[in-house]
């Protein structure tokens, strides 16, 4: 007898995902359509974070935004694996020596949310991940550049006195728009002596 698995549903578009694709044997854990997911464009682009090597995989247009929304605002952990599941490979691949360092969120929000979305979605890259940043309040409005890096880095610290000097450190972020946020990660890292630094980020915005 033939087991036949339940007809999934695409978390996009909510049409049936016809069970012979082979999309399905080649995306097991992708719960959209084909067309919707062809319609999630990387956009591989390499920068710098303070003289490190960074990458984003997309472009932080309105269609990743609203699918990161869904993820992290709505609680819609099934997009988890949207993000980094095609390029998962290729990804542990390139930082298989790594240790992942997640950008923090303000505990009080990952409590409301029950998870925490840069570690959720970071996950399918099966790498070690150390969470050895922590957010401790809230970041104030501020009125200039430097007050709101100021806050920023007010706000970040590192738990442990950990020393780094065996590892190398790869910063993990869901969104770069200024990267105040990243670079203030950075300084606490370098401050415990990693044998290299690299950044990665789900998505970048254009203008900087
Ligand atoms: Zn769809």
């Amino acid at each position: 007898m033939k087991l036949k698995k339940p007809t999934k549903v695409c978390k996009l578009c909510f049409k049936e995902i016809d069970d012979n694709l082979l999309f399905n044997l080649t995306h097991p854990s992708v719960d959209v359509c084909p067309w919707c997911y062809k319609e999630i464009k990387p956009h591989f682009f390499k920068f710098k974070v303070l003289g490190y090597n960074a990458i984003s995989i997309y472009r932080y247009d309105e269609k990743i935004q609203a699918l990161l929304y869904q993820f992290k605002g709505c609680f819609d952990f099934e997009l988890l694996n949207i993000f980094f599941e095609r390029f998962s490979r290729e990804l542990s691949l390139r930082y298989r020596d790594y240790v992942l360092v997640p950008v923090p969120s303000y505990k009080e929000d990952d409590d409301i949310r029950e998870f925490n979305h840069v570690e959720e979605m970071f996950k399918i890259l099966n790498l070690p991940m150390r969470k050895m940043i922590v957010k401790t309040k809230r970041i104030k409005q501020a009125t200039s550049s430097a007050k709101r890096r100021k806050a920023i880095k007010d706000c970040l610290e590192h738990t442990g006195n950990s020393d780094l000097s065996k590892y190398k450190i790869l910063l993990v972020d869901d969104v770069h728009t200024t990267g105040s946020t990243l670079k203030a990660c950075i300084h606490l890292i370098e401050k415990l002596h990693p044998k290299k630094i690299e950044v990665l980020v789900m998505a970048k915005t254009d203008d900087i």
